[in-house]
């Protein structure tokens, strides 16, 4: 078992000083296969160079995301659209 892959709960905290609103309960549309989950049913990889939110279904890269002294980078390019 790889212990850098989580649930998407586990991204829940930074994804919050991003997002105002609770983003576990938002849904995100996988780009690749088209399913639509709570960003919480997700699938976190959580590494010191950053975070990649992955489907649950087929495992795209869903977000991304990094933190270093010039701020947040965010790339949501595996999101057909997040609804919350
Ligand atoms: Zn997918």
């Amino acid at each position: 078992m790889d212990e850098r892959r989580l649930d998407g709960n586990a991204v829940g905290g930074l994804l919050g000083e991003v997002f105002t609103f609770e983003v576990t309960m938002a849904e995100a549309a996988c780009d690749r296969c088209g399913t639509v989950a709570h960003v919480g049913e997700t699938m976190a990889y959580v590494t010191e160079i950053g975070t990649v939110v992955r489907c649950a279904r087929c495992d795209n890269a869903l977000i991304r995301i990094a933190q270093n002294p010039r701020g947040y980078f965010l790339d949501l390019r595996g999101v057909s659209y997040l609804r919350f």
